[in-house]
């Protein structure tokens, strides 16, 4: 078996995620054998660093022998059981442990199985806590521009990355939109802080004058990550957290790209100090191994569900896969590396290194910004570096940084002009050096023309 043959048996009968299909014509899909740490391997026997963490969920690397033993012996147990009027010792657990991890006052997980569904969920249990408690008028949310929470109905409702939402925007629930504290556009001496508090203004606006119909404020702490990796100071959440207090309005945390330690700390709430009601969890929860998420809450919002049947407050909200004692345990053998490995520690080491090697990107001609929160780098592609003027997205900058890096045996994936490294913890200083190597050149590549 070869890359080409396998090529062509997918394109007969696969349709990719997020791909304009025809774009295979020119472009070959590559069929993975086998993973290993940080790096994946084609049917060719090419190598790649998977300097993205197949979109941000692989922490420990592929194949992982911690994770991958524990699965084993999670597979000659039990595979999977309802979660309704059934439990496993796995969900209970970790559910455990989630608790004890998260900022404090979180005390319930509700699970569900991806992460656009964990925003989903979270959607509905904010209003159908104000209607349990007799303000079914709170109907609406509030929500940054630039923002991204996924592709289900609900949650795409609430992002707002005009080339994933505009096409289905008569399917969508209205939403109320309020400016992004995306720090790219402070003024010039300006600090983010800064910048944050000063654009929290907008929020503190919408929150005084639809805090009547509003359910909650949902955000992606600290990294709007599909909005092009744009970042914003933990002052806008502490500010946030005490609005949303002051306006009865829930806060709604989406650390489904965010958490894990990608920001730096386990969770980006923690650098804000804040405790959100809802904070949404996914993809690194398994390790990148299994699809899972969950809802974490409080006390207060789940006691508002807590009374006889008949008074039909449950949450009658359910996925056929909730919980699946597989994916509990990657996540669990996840948390126990975490815990045993001193990870955050050293992914200190590995985000200077990420900054030391991609420090003289500024320096480009075509370089606006390089931006960095924990183990997120993003370089800011530009036409013109001096008035910021981006490069027209049609001319597609970013597809010549991913063809050029996987000639060089590296994944990048540029999310239009903003060529970005989440790679996972498991990489060497080495490696980061190589992929700031293979970006520099690609992003020279790329923009030799203009
Ligand atoms: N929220 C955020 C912040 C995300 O980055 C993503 C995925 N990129 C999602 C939600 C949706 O998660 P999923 O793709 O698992 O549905």
């Amino acid at each position: 078996m070869n890359n080409k043959l396998l090529a062509q048996r997918d394109l007969a009968v696969l349709w990719h995620p997020c791909t304009q299909m025809k774009d295979h014509e020119q472009l070959p899909v590559i069929p993975i054998r086998r993973g290993t740490g940080v790096w994946l391997e084609d049917f060719d026997g090419n190598r790649y660093i998977d300097a993205i963490s197949s979109w941000w969920v692989n922490l420990f690397g592929h194949a992982n022998p911690r994770i991958n033993a524990a699965l084993h012996e999670q597979l000659d147990t039990l595979e999977h059981v309802l979660l309704a009027g059934f439990s496993h010792e796995t969900v209970i657990c970790l559910s455990e442990r989630l608790v004890a991890l998260t900022p404090l006052g979180l005390s319930r997980c509700f699970y569900a199985d991806n992460g656009s569904s964990a925003v989903e969920v979270s959607l509905k249990m904010s209003y159908h806590y104000w209607r349990n408690l007799g303000h079914a008028h709170k109907t609406k949310f509030i929500t940054l521009t630039n923002s991204y929470h996924g592709e289900t109905l609900g949650a795409l409702a609430m992002g707002n990355v005009p080339l994933y939402k505009e096409t289905y925007a008569p399917l969508l629930m209205e939403t109320i939109s309020v400016p992004s504290p995306d720090c790219y556009y402070r003024e010039s001496g300006e600090s983010c802080a800064d910048y944050s508090r000063r654009m929290f203004s907008h929020m503190e606006q919408a929150l005084e004058q639809h805090a009547g119909q509003a359910c909650a404020v949902i955000v992606e702490p600290l990294v709007q990550c599909a909005g092009s990796m744009r970042m914003y100071d933990p002052v806008y959440l502490t500010l946030l957290r005490a609005a949303c207090d002051k306006h009865n309005v829930h806060l709604i945390a989406d650390e489904i790209a965010v958490g894990f330690g990608r920001t730096g700390t386990m969770f980006a709430c923690e650098q804000a100090g804040i405790t959100p009601d809802f904070m949404c969890l996914s993809k690194g929860l398994t390790g990148g191994y299994l699809p899972l998420s969950v809802v974490l809450t409080t006390e207060v919002v789940y006691q508002a569900f807590y009374d006889d049947y008949q008074n039909l407050t449950a949450f009658l909200h359910s996925h056929s896969y909730t919980g699946n004692p597989l994916a509990c345990r990657a996540a669990l053998a996840t948390l126990d590396i975490f815990e045993q490995n001193n990870v955050l520690e050293r992914n200190q080491a590995l985000a200077e290194a990420m900054r030391a090697t991609t420090a003289h990107f500024a320096d480009h001609p075509h370089v606006a910004e390089v931006r960095q929160r924990g183990m997120i780098l993003a370089i800011e592609m530009v036409k013109d570096k001096r008035t910021r003027e981006p490069y027209p997205w049609q001319e597609r900058r970013g597809l010549r940084v991913y063809r050029h890096a996987l000639e060089k045996g590296v994944l990048l994936r540029p999310l239009g002009n903003v060529v970005y490294l989440m790679p996972p913890y498991v990489i060497t200083e080495e490696q980061i050096a190589y992929i700031a190597e293979v970006a520099w050149e690609g992003i020279t590549l790329a923009t030799r023309d203009a």
